[in-house]
C-alpha cells in the first residue's frame, strides 16, 4: 500500500485554516490546505487583532511579531455625527485580557519576508 502523505485536509486558506495548519505543524502533524482563491491578497486598510486571536497567534510564536507591527489598542470610542460620545470601553490588556488587542495598518509596515513549508 502506498504511503499516505497526510490524512488531514483543510479546505480554505484563511486565518482559520492557516492557524490550524500551523498548530498541527507544531505538533508534528502534516496537512494539506486547499484554497479556492488563485492568489492571496490584502483586504481593507488594516486589521484589528482581537485578544482571542492574539492568544492563538501568541501560542504559535507570532505574538511579539504582531505587536511590533501595530499599535496596542487601549479603548474603543463611538461618537454620533455631532461628535458626542455614545459609548466607550477598554480593550485588550486594558480590559483585563492577558494578551493585547493590536491594530495593524497594512499600508504602514510590511510583514517580514518569511516563508514556511509544511
Ligand atoms: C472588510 C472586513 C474587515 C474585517 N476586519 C476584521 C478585523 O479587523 N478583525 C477581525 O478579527 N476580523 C475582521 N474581519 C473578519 C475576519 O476577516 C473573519 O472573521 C476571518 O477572515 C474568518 O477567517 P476564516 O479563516 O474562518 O474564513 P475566511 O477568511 O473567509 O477564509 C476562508 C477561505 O476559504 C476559501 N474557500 C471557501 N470555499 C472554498 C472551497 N470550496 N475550496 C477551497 N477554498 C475555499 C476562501 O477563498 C477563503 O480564502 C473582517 C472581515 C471583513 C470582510
Amino acid at each position: 500500500m502506498a504511503a499516505v502523505e497526510s490524512e488531514i485536509t483543510i479546505v480554505g486558506g484563511g486565518i482559520g485554516g492557516l492557524a490550524l495548519a500551523l498548530h498541527l505543524h507544531g505538533h508534528g502533524i502534516s496537512c494539506r490546505i486547499y484554497e479556492a482563491a488563485p492568489v492571496l491578497k490584502e483586504l481593507g486598510v488594516g486589521i484589528t487583532v482581537l485578544p482571542h486571536a492574539m492568544r492563538e497567534l501568541t501560542a504559535l510564536g507570532l505574538g511579539q511579531t504582531i505587536e511590533a507591527l501595530g499599535i496596542e489598542n487601549t479603548e474603543s470610542r463611538f461618537f454620533n455625527r455631532f461628535g458626542q460620545l455614545i459609548y466607550a470601553e477598554k480593550r485588550g490588556r486594558y480590559a483585563g485580557y492577558k494578551v493585547p488587542e493590536i491594530g495593524v495598518h497594512r499600508g504602514r509596515r510590511a510583514l517580514p519576508n518569511r516563508s514556511r513549508s509544511f
